[in-house]
């Protein structure tokens, strides 16, 4: 039960939708996709509906001292959008979109999900680059970076943001671009979960389809190694418009699957590819030689069906936990140490699958924008890993943290220190402190972490200003953190 009330909010004039324990609709507002935190009380959901209510839910808690939790998706894997006794602004009811036909110029309220956001987009032929599942909140996803199946060929969610209207924890209203507020524009392009609230985001967007090519061709798992060990010259060598995620798992239900095949290690690469039709064949020239495979799926399909093939293998409502990590370059090495990893995961329980560990693929327009240019860390990532568990029981909790951890240790030898925020549960101070590369970099966060959130009220995050204070610990103790050894 939760220990807060709040119960002189909202003040006058709030036009949002305020749900305490116990209200009814409060049991659905707090609902996060990972049922892991099915069981946190956030002491009040504010649900606000405009930058005004935005504005008085910051007031009120910035004069209590009082920390601010943010849910616009709500989808983030650590269940950071709804803590226990919090008080949580909910964007929710904010989806406003409006799509410049001409440009495409796209702009959008901070409530609004990447399925929406697309749906809106292509109404004009437009699609702004982002994230692979359509249930993904677009806030979350473009203040940490913003990867999908368009990074190789437009770069990031981030690298297409033209500015961010915000409420700073102060309660001022700012818009960050390349011309104002420059150096918050800097920091909200990777680090701004930290930074403020962001109430609106304004963004390039590209013509893309109608009709594209997208699926899945599916391998035997022998097939990995021989694949992995050669794609990172087959994707150098590939156009931006083609995009490959391999994935190794235990296969669920598939069309064109033998039924003996379920539940079996498989290798699968996702195929988007937005290019001509007449050059798909040439695009996966590097590819059809390397094995044969079970299936092959990859069909023509519109922008949104491609972009939420991903949807049926995470569904809300199950237990789950992740981590991620940068790679250089996939080796034969970490191809094997992946099948031999996923050979050895827990056995599947409930829909979908229970695991995965899959390879995002980065490069081409991603390496266009300098390191620097941004908070969001790129250099030398040409890969991520990504390892995924997924449950239905707090009993088997235990286990399947214990796999992916267990995946996270086997992938570490190989990976960067820089690292995608949004892609991994937090995984520590030091951790943190590496992932934004430099330590110029670090320091430049810490200064506007310092001047826009000095009392750290934006604290449900993967948090700058914990990580700071942890390092200066280690410092009066003497201990030196891996990047200054
Ligand atoms: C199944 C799954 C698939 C994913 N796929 C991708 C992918 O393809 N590409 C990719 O790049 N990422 C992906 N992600 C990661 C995703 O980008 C992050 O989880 C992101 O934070 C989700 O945004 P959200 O708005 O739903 O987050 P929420 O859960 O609502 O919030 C997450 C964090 O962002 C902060 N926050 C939210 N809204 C605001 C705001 N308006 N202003 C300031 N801070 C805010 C919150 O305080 C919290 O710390 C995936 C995650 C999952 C679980």
């Amino acid at each position: 039960m939760s220990s807060k009330t709040f119960s002189d909010f909202p003040p006058a004039g709030f036009k949002g939708v305020v749900l305490r324990p116990g209200d009814p609709g409060y049991a659905e507002a707090r609902a996060l996709p990972n049922a892991r935190y099915a069981t946190r009380q956030p002491a009040l959901i504010a649900r606000c509906r405009d930058i005004e209510d935005i504005v008085m839910a910051v007031e009120y808690c910035a004069g209590r001292g009082e920390p601010i939790a943010i849910r616009s998706g709500g989808h983030a894997i650590d269940g950071h959008a709804m803590p226990h006794d919090a008080f949580v602004i909910d964007m929710s009811l904010m989806k406003h979109i409006e799509v410049d036909p001409q440009t495409g110029v796209t702009t959008i309220e901070a409530g609004v999900l990447l399925g929406e956001m697309d749906a809106a987009t292509q109404r004009h032929g437009y699609v702004v680059p982002s994230g692979t599942v359509s249930t993904t909140g677009a806030a979350g996803l473009t203040l940490g970076g913003g990867i999908g199946y368009l990074t190789r060929r437009f770069g990031m969610t981030v690298d297409n943001l033209l500015s961010v209207d915000v409420v700073t924890v102060d309660g001022r209203r700012l818009s960050a671009s390349a011309k104002e507020n420059p150096e918050l524009f800097w920091g909200l392009r990777g680090a701004g979960h930290n930074l403020a609230i962001a109430t609106s985001f304004t963004y390039r967007a590209h013509k893309v389809g109608p009709e594209i090519a997208s699926g899945l061709i599916v391998y035997p798992i022998e097939a990995a190694v021989p694949i992995l060990g050669r794609i990172d010259e087959v994707m150098l060598a590939a156009p931006r418009e083609l995009t490959l995620y391999p994935v190794i798992l235990p296969a669920p239900p598939l069309p064109g699957l033998p039924p003996h095949m379920i539940g079996v290690p498989i290798f699968v690469l996702i195929v988007v590819y937005t290019g001509e039709s007449a050059k798909y064949e040439e695009a996966l020239t590097g590819v059809r030689p390397l094995a044969r495979p079970l299936a092959d799926m990859v069909r023509p399909s519109s922008w949104l069906e491609a972009n939420s093939l991903l949807d049926v293998l995470a569904p809300p409502g199950r237990r789950q936990h992740s981590r991620g990590g940068y790679l250089a370059a996939i080796t034969p090495e970490i191809a094997q140490t992946a099948v031999d990893l996923v050979s050895r995961a827990p056995a599947p329980t409930g829909p979908g699958p229970s695991v995965a560990i899959a390879f995002p693929c980065l490069g081409g327009a991603n390496f266009d924008v300098g390191e620097d240019a941004m908070a969001y860390s790129r250099e030398g990532a040409y890969w991520l890993w990504e390892v995924l568990g997924q449950w239905d029981t707090p009993d088997e909790d235990a286990q399947y943290e214990g796999w992916v951890d267990g995946v996270m240790n086997a992938l570490n030898p190989y990976s960067l220190r820089t690292g995608y925020v949004n892609l991994s549960t937090d995984r520590g101070a030091e951790w943190l402190r590496n992932l934004y590369g430099s330590p110029e970099k670090w320091q430049r966060l810490c200064a506007l972490k310092s001047e826009f959130d000095p009392r750290n009220l934006l604290s449900y995050n993967k948090n700058i200003a914990r990580a700071q204070a942890a390092a200066a610990s280690l410092r009066a103790a003497g201990v030196a953190w891996s990047r200054e050894r």
